[in-house]
């Protein structure tokens, strides 16, 4: 009987390590050149801008298990999966436009970024990959994280700087009337709650700590890691931590 499905593409790069997301003994294996999507962990599947964050979690916020974690929208994979299993004060949340913010469905709370309905210092680590490139009014989502963090906790995430050493620059908005406003050709990435994907609003630059300052008033680290031995090699795979300070 013959197949319909053509031959997997041969590997051009592998290699032994440990996964921070499935925390074992790994093969590590890309098939493709374009690692940011395709240099996966043959055991959990996870890529590795989500294993260079789940390195970051562990390392800065190394008591993640016991804080309350709040992830805007998780992709259901890498370090959402542990983060969920294994910290017993996780809140993963998504945004339904027809449940009212701060109600659960299906075991996600809904919630909006830009007005979220966490109370002030309430949460210890937020958490968001890949998300804060889709977002109409980011200036507001940091200030709402800012409002909502506890002191000494923090926003760890990943979002890819596309723009690098270029400033950011603004792909569509709102316009009065709530339609959104096109800068620039539309670009859209999957999103895990809905097949139209997830439209790009923002191609972000080196310059978005900054942008994190003006609008929040909170300090961010840039991490960028080269790491074979976790699986960590790929373009656009820098991890933002921003804290809040005790004080
Ligand atoms: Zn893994």
């Amino acid at each position: 009987m013959s197949t319909l499905n053509p031959p997997e593409p041969e590997v051009l790069f592998e290699n032994e390590g440990y996964c921070p997301c499935c925390d074992q003994k790994t093969k590590f294996v890309a098939r493709n050149a374009w690692y940011r999507d395709h240099y996966v962990c043959s055991h959990c599947g996870s890529i590795p801008r989500e294993r260079a964050l789940m390195f970051c979690i562990d390392r800065f916020y190394p008591e993640w298990r016991w804080a309350v974690i709040h992830e805007s929208s998780p992709g259901g994979r890498g370090a959402s999966c542990k983060l969920q299993a294994q910290a017993s004060g996780y809140i993963g949340s998504h945004y339904f436009a027809d449940v009212p913010p701060g109600t659960i469905r299906d075991g996600w709370r809904c919630e909006n970024l830009e007005k979220l309905t966490f109370a002030d210092e309430s949460v210890d680590l937020h958490v968001t990959q890949d998300v804060m490139e889709h977002i109409f009014d980011p200036a507001a989502a940091f200030k709402e994280i800012a409002r909502t963090l506890r002191p000494g906790g923090m926003h760890i995430c990943t979002v890819p700087l596309v723009n690098k050493e270029q400033r950011t620059e603004v792909c569509a908005k709102l316009g009065p009337d709530g339609a959104v406003e096109h800068l620039r050709e539309p670009e859209y990435h999957g999103n895990p709650v809905s097949d139209k994907g997830s439209l790009v609003t923002h191609r972000w630059g080196y310059d978005i700590c900054e942008f994190i300052f003006r609008s929040s008033g909170l300090f961010t680290e840039m991490v960028y890691l080269d790491m074979l031995e976790h699986g960590i090699r790929a373009e656009f795979i820098e991890v933002l931590v921003t804290r809040k300070p005790i004080s």
